[in-house]
């Protein structure tokens, strides 16, 4: 990988960078501050100025997705079948630029290509390859990816779908909840307790026995879509499992994906908490002076930057270790707890800086705010992730 320093400022031209004060672009290469600004363009163009509107009414814009395929963004660390296959870092970037537009924007890209394109990618068949990724990586097909049920979250080991065989024939039946664009998926990655262990399935969502019903009242996440999915007796071909997946290593090998975007992505949520504080505190006058003046907003605000900044080189850390090939669950789960975690402490401390008008959708912090209570549990919950962090230290296991 290359390092040209397009992104460094020679010392003698140093001046503060509020949102960089480190420099921290100085280790990104021409590559891959190119493909953050198209994506920042892209979030500047099509996401920023309807963010509010979406959330609000809780629309998934449904109509971006192509545009996303068109901009490499589906499956984007992905080799072969269409996907770009960008690497880790600069897919790490991306997440950063969506999540500063909404989570749900990234969590979009997420399950479409972190968990379920990648779930095919890693286990399918060459045929299930070919068959999707090649559509999804266009925003032409939608996937989800079921894991989580009502009655199995942090621990799902204990899931309670099953696929029975039945000839040669799987036969499924169960409910997931949960799950991200359920209702508008083409495909559903599920997975089910078999006599054989955990296996992963591939189901046409226009199978009969398969429905998916959208979770309403929320009050995080509103520009995304989450569903219970109803498997009622759902009949699929022996060619519907993913030949490669067996036992839970299939579905974590996904999460990791997954959870590895969040790391990024929740920093990029934070820093549009720390622009939109910033700006306002600077206009802001109270007691003949812009708030920006007082040394509680300074406090809060540096501390807000130091954060960004630390959990910015963190996610550059762990993403330069996963384009190397070192990267170990465990490596992810320092950056998902601590990113996630400082990330909804800064949304929570910028709305304290924008006073009342920080509980409006005017501005996009108490939306962050919201949609980051979902990112702390999905992926993984800070104390799941906490555990296996004192499982590596200790050795000694404490989930049970
Ligand atoms: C917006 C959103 C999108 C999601 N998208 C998907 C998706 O696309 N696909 C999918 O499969 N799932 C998805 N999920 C589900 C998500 O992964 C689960 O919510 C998560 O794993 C936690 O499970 P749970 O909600 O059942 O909580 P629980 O597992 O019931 O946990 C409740 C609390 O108990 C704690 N806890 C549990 N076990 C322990 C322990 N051993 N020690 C200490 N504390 C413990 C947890 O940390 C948490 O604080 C999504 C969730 C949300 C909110």
């Amino acid at each position: 990988m290359t390092t040209t320093q397009t992104g460094s400022r020679p010392p003698e031209a140093w001046y503060p960078e509020p949102l960089d004060l480190l420099n921290i672009d100085a280790l990104l290469s021409n590559e891959e501050l190119a493909a953050r600004e198209e994506i920042r363009g892209f979030v500047r163009e099509r996401i920023k100025p309807n963010i509010r509107e979406w959330w609000e009414k809780a629309i998934f814009p449904r109509e971006i997705v192509p545009e996303m395929g068109s901009l490499g963004l589906l499956g984007m660390h992905l080799e072969g079948y269409g996907c770009a296959g960008k690497s880790a870092v600069v897919y790490g970037l991306a997440c950063m630029e969506l999540e500063a537009g909404d989570s749900g924007i990234r969590t979009f890209v997420s399950v479409q290509g972190s968990l379920t394109m990648s779930a095919i990618h890693k286990f399918g068949s060459e045929e299930q390859k070919q068959e999707w990724l090649p559509k999804m990586a266009r925003g032409e097909a939608i996937g989800c990816f079921g894991l989580t049920e009502p009655e199995a979250g942090s621990d799902p080991a204990s899931m309670k779908t099953f696929a029975r065989k039945d000839g040669s024939d799987w036969v499924l039946d169960g409910r997931k909840r949960w799950i991200g664009m359920g209702s508008i998926a083409d495909v559903a990655v599920v997975w089910a307790q078999t006599d054989d262990g955990i296996r992963g399935f591939l189901v046409p969502t226009d199978m009969p026995g398969f429905y998916a019903t959208d979770i309403v009242h929320k009050v995080s996440m509103r520009a995304s879509v989450q569903c219970e999915l109803h498997l009622d007796g759902v009949q699929l071909p022996s060619e519907a499992m993913l030949p490669d997946a067996k036992g839970l290593r299939g579905p974590f090998a996904s999460l990791n994906e997954a959870r590895y975007g969040i790391i990024w992505g929740s920093m990029g949520a934070a820093r549009d908490c720390y622009e939109c504080a910033l700006e306002y505190s600077k206009n802001r006058v109270q007691f003949d002076k812009p708030i920006a003046g007082f040394q509680l907003t300074q406090q809060k605000l540096v501390d807000m930057m130091l954060e960004i900044q630390k959990g910015t080189l963190l996610a550059l850390h762990i993403g330069r270790m996963k384009d190397e090939g070192t990267l170990r669950p465990e490596h992810i789960s320092i950056g998902k707890l601590n990113n996630v975690r400082e990330a909804i402490e800064i949304a929570r401390e910028a709305r304290t800086i924008l006073g009342g008008n920080g509980i409006t959708l005017d501005y996009p912090v108490i939306r962050h705010a919201n949609n980051l209570e979902s990112v702390l549990t999905y992926e993984g919950t800070s104390e799941v992730h906490t555990l296996v962090l004192g499982n590596a230290i200790t050795s000694i296991s404490a989930f049970r």
